[in-house]
C-alpha cells in the first residue's frame, strides 16, 4: 500500500502532454491555451475619450464654473470611429463621443453634463486636469505585453482578449479522449430492468461528468462482465483512447480480474492499493504507453479516486499549472474517528460563517452512498497518523 502523494507522483510521472490544435475562439470556452499570447498592438490603440462631451485644452478651461463658464467655439463634431480633421487652437473645443480619438491640441474631455451647447459655441462649467476623461493608448494592454499564458483556461474574458488581439483561431491543448469501462456481473444499463441481484451502472456516468469537467472527452465502452477474456477484449478496445478508466474488479474478490488482465496485456503495473479512504484498491498501470486506471467499484470511491488521481493527470495532459482547486482551513463541526493508516477524503459541506469556514460531513460516509457526494461542495482531508479528530479542530478542506 503506497501513500496518496507517492501514488500521485508515480501517475504524473507517466503522463505526457496531449499535444495541441487550433480552433476558433468561439469554440474555445473552457479549453486550455497551449501557447503564450503577446499583443502586437497597444489596446486601446490610441488615446480616446472616456465620455461624451467636449475635447478641450485643460489650460483654457482652468477656473471655469457655473457662475463663470468658459465659452469655446465648437469647431467639429467627432463621433467614435472617426479622426478629427482639425486641431484645437485657442478658444476652441471639439464635441466628442466616447471612444473617439482625442484631437490634436486637446488634453482633456469635459463631460457633456458639465456643459451647455449654445449655437456654434459651448459653455464649459467645470475645469479639468490634463488627461481627465482620457483613456490612454495601451492602458488595457501594452504592445508586446504577454497577455495570456500557456496553461490558462479560456473563459469569457480570455475570449474577449483574444478577439481584441486580433486572434481568430487559438492554439489549445487537445482534449484527451478518456475511455470508461464498467465491470461487474451485477451491472445493468440504465434502461434495463432491475432483476434480482442487479444494480444499475452509475459509475460510467459520474465518471463521464468528471472527465468532461476536467477537460477530457469521455468515450463509453459500456459494461463488461467479470470474465477475463471479455475484460481483456474491452481493455484492448479502450486503449484507443489517451487514458483508460476501468471501474470495479480491482479489489481482492474472487472475480476481481482487472489487475491480472492488465498485467497479461504486457502492462506495467505501477502500483496497486493506496492508503486512502475511500478508494484503497486503486490500481494504476501503463499499457502500450497509455495510462490505465483501475478504479474501485464503489460509486463514491470511484469518484474520489478520480478527483485525487485521475483529474491531476488530465490537467497535466492539458498543460495546466497546478490543479486550480481551492483548499482552505475550516473548523470541524463534528468529531471524526478514523483508521490511522489512511488519508481520508470525507464528503462535506463547507460554509463561510461568522468570519471563518466551518465544515461538516454530508451524513453517512459509506463508499456506496453516492448521495454523500451529491450533497457535498467539498472534501475534508484528514492525514494518516490521526485516529480521532475532535470537533472544533481546524482541518483542510478542498472545494470541489
Ligand atoms: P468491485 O470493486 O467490483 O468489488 O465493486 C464494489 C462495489 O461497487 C460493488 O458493490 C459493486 O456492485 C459496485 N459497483 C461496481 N461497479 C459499479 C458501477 N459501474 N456502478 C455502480 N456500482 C458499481
Ligand atoms: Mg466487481
Amino acid at each position: 500500500m503506497i501513500k496518496v502523494e507517492e501514488a500521485q507522483k508515480v501517475i504524473l510521472g507517466n503522463i505526457r502532454s496531449s499535444g495541441s490544435e487550433e480552433i476558433t475562439i468561439l469554440e474555445s470556452m473552457g479549453r486550455t491555451i497551449s501557447k503564450d499570447y503577446c499583443s502586437k498592438d497597444d489596446i486601446p490603440p490610441f488615446d480616446n475619450s472616456a465620455m461624451d462631451g467636449y475635447a478641450v485644452s485643460s489650460s483654457e478651461v482652468a477656473g471655469a464654473n457655473r457662475q463663470k463658464p468658459v465659452i469655446l467655439d465648437v469647431i467639429e463634431d467627432l463621433p467614435a470611429g472617426r479622426v478629427a480633421k482639425r486641431e484645437i487652437k485657442k478658444g476652441q473645443g471639439i464635441r466628442i463621443m466616447t471612444g473617439a480619438p482625442i484631437p490634436c491640441g486637446a488634453d482633456a474631455v469635459i463631460m457633456v453634463e458639465k456643459t451647455q451647447a449654445d449655437g456654434g459655441k459651448v459653455k464649459i462649467f467645470e475645469s479639468a486636469k490634463a488627461g481627465e476623461n482620457i483613456r490612454c493608448a495601451g492602458e488595457d494592454i501594452k504592445r508586446g505585453e504577454l497577455v495570456l499564458r500557456k496553461g490558462k483556461i479560456i473563459g469569457p474574458a480570455e475570449i474577449g482578449i483574444l478577439a481584441s488581439l486580433g486572434v481568430k483561431s487559438v492554439e489549445v491543448a487537445k482534449s484527451p479522449g478518456v475511455g470508461i469501462l464498467a465491470t461487474g456481473d451485477e451491472l445493468v444499463e440504465i434502461e434495463e430492468d432491475l432483476t434480482a441481484g442487479k444494480i444499475r451502472n452509475s459509475n460510467s456516468y459520474s465518471l463521464s461528468g468528471q472527465v468532461k469537467k476536467a477537460g477530457g472527452i469521455p468515450h463509453h465502452l459500456g459494461i463488461v462482465s467479470d470474465d477475463k477474456s471479455e475484460i481483456r477484449r474491452k481493455i484492448e478496445e479502450g486503449l484507443e483512447n489517451d487514458i483508460l478508466l476501468i471501474s470495479g474488479g480491482v479489489s481482492v474478490g474472487e472475480y476481481d480480474y482487472v489487475k491480472e488482465v492488465m498485467a497479461d496485456l504486457n502492462g506495467r503495473i505501477e502500483f496497486w492499493k493506496v492508503a486512502i479512504r475511500p478508494g484503497k484498491p486503486l490500481v494504476f498501470g501503463v499499457i502500450n504507453g497509455k495510462p490505465v486506471f483501475g478504479l474501485p467499484g464503489n460509486p463514491v470511491s470511484s469518484m474520489v479516486s478520480f478527483e485525487v488521481f485521475v483529474r491531476p493527470a488530465i490537467l497535466k495532459m492539458l498543460g495546466q499549472k497546478g490543479d486550480n482547486r481551492r483548499e482552505v482551513d475550516a473548523i470541524l463541526e463534528e468529531s471524526i474517528k478514523k483508521k490511522k493508516d489512511f488519508k481520508y477524503f470525507l464528503r462535506a459541506k463547507t460554509e463561510w460563517k461568522g468570519g471563518e469556514y466551518r465544515t461538516k460531513t454530508t451524513g453517512p460516509q459509506g463508499s456506496g452512498i453516492l448521495k454523500s457526494m451529491a450533497l457535498a461542495n467539498s472534501l475534508i482531508i484528514l492525514s494518516e497518523g490521526e485516529e480521532f479528530v475532535e470537533k472544533g479542530r481546524q482541518v483542510t478542506v478542498r472545494f470541489l
